[in-house]
């Protein structure tokens, strides 16, 4: 259901919104390949009117299948907007559309989660990065090193078929 908040509702106080927009309703459209909106966005909220305006408050949360821009591992990035809020003007040049006495929060929900995406994603801080270690520990990184250059790699693959011998 895509989420409708009746505004004469709200002359009673305050209204819970909770549940979850799905990648369908959303329609979001994800501008980087290496990340995928294909899980439907939670949210929790509470609606009121504040003065001549809806004011959303509240946590949203949707679970991203991302690629790693570096290391190319799949791997699944958390949005988390745990204290997001939102006015809605209902007067005025900015005001919002309203449908008879509905308004179609979806559109608010959406690009404020848009926004939180990752824009160079990641699977760890740092992925790819050249180790900046010097001296002390320089054993793995070593091995790491020698693997990467052909004459030095023939060496070990060397070692390996004696080890399985
Ligand atoms: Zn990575």
């Amino acid at each position: 259901m895509p989420l409708f908040l009746n505004i004469e509702t709200l002359a009673n106080g305050p209204v819970e919104l909770k549940g979850q927009l799905s990648p369908e309703e959303l329609e979001m459209e994800t501008l980087d390949e290496l990340v995928e909106a294909n899980e439907p966005l939670g949210y929790d909220l509470t609606a009121e009117r504040a003065g001549d305006n809806i004011l959303l408050r509240g946590s949203l949360r949707m679970r991203l299948q991302c690629e790693c821009a570096r290391c190319l591992r799949p791997f699944v990035h958390c949005v988390e907007l745990p204290d997001w809020s939102c006015l809605l003007p209902l007067a005025g040049e900015e005001k919002i559309e309203l449908i008879n006495v509905s308004a179609d929060l979806t559109p608010y929900l959406r690009e404020d989660t848009f926004l939180a995406f990752p824009q160079h994603p990641l699977c760890e801080a740092g992925c790819g990065e050249t180790p900046k270690r010097t001296g002390g520990d320089g054993k793995p990184l070593k091995i790491r090193k020698a693997s990467s250059e052909p004459g030095e790699a023939s060496v070990w693959s060397k070692l390996d078929n004696l080890n399985l011998e």
